[in-house]
């Protein structure tokens, strides 16, 4: 059984966001045990828990809110907690979305470890999928299984695209977050830059922090960091979204082709069988979802 935990030091970055173009500052303070992930703006004095009932926009990145507060682009920091099994922390953002940095986790992977982890003490409980859960729309697919850990495996095609098919599984238990996934950066296509620039869309993106694709090449000198560095980001993507169902997962999550909109409707999907998963704490064998939100005790 698992602990909760947070950080044991204050961490900041600070920087632009991907689609606001907004520079934003972020504080990540320790929490006690039971507060669970929460958002906390300061100049409204208004704060909001990190729950999948929370997710108000899911164009292009995860937006969460109430109607005091929006914060954008919450996935790859909410990886990072995930991956790193941070449960309790308060996360203070001056601005309206979490700064993009290089379009990877692994700056905030690096401030997280660099601050240290501390363990609660208080159990952690989990979710744990008893029966395969499916969901499928012309976009995608998304499937939950049982498993012994916490798994995604993730498939990307792009149809007549150089970048083909792209197809990896990670352990979040087993395998290297730090070196596997965290560098892994946001990425999009040449074509579509047009697009988002006209629908107020990536207005902080540029080349220091997104892998730009055209039809035949990359457009950054820089090269790519994984021949499969897509992949790699959806993983990161999905790990993100994941963790809006309040409480780890064990399981098997396998998507194909799915973005941050399947992954909210599948969580809901999830979330309303309640057959197919129970609650595993050593204070509650089961119960329904709601009762647990962030607030275990
Ligand atoms: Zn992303």
């Amino acid at each position: 059984m698992r602990s909760q935990r947070t950080i044991k030091d204050r961490i900041n970055f600070q920087g632009v966001g991907l689609h606001t173009g907004a520079y934003c500052k972020v504080t990540l303070h320790p929490a006690p045990v039971d507060t669970g992930i929460v958002f906390y703006r300061p100049c409204k004095k208004s704060s909001m828990s990190t729950n999948i009932s929370t997710v108000v926009d899911t164009t292009y990145a995860t937006t969460i809110g109430n109607d005091r507060m929006k914060v954008r682009t919450v996935e790859h920091l909410l990886a990072v907690l995930s991956a790193t099994g941070i449960t309790n922390l308060t996360i203070e953002v001056e601005g309206p979305e979490i700064p993009i940095l290089d379009g990877s986790a692994i700056e905030i992977t690096q401030l997280i470890l660099g601050a240290g982890i501390k363990r609660q003490k208080k159990v952690m409980p989990y979710i744990k999928i008893l029966q395969p859960v499916f969901l499928e729309d012309d976009q995608g697919k998304v499937a939950a299984y049982p498993y012994d850990g916490r798994k995604i495996t993730f498939r990307l095609f792009f149809k007549n695209h150089f970048l083909g098919e792209q197809l990896m599984s990670f352990d979040l238990d087993r395998g290297s977050f730090l070196k596997e996934i965290a560098p892994a950066r946001t990425f999009g296509f040449l074509k579509d830059v047009e697009y988002y620039r006209a629908n107020g869309l990536a207005k902080g993106g540029s080349l220091d922090n997104a892998v730009i694709f055209s039809e035949t090449s990359i457009v950054n000198n820089s090269g790519l960091r994984f021949k499969d560095e897509c992949v790699r980001h959806k993983i990161l993507d999905s790990i993100g979204d994941f963790s809006l169902v309040g409480l780890p997962i064990e399981g098997h999550i396998v998507a194909d082709k799915s973005g941050h909109k399947m992954n909210v409707k599948f969580i809901n999907k999830l979330l309303a069988c309640s057959d197919c998963w129970e609650v595993v704490s050593d204070q509650v064998e089961k119960a329904p979802y709601p009762a647990f939100s962030y607030s275990y005790s």
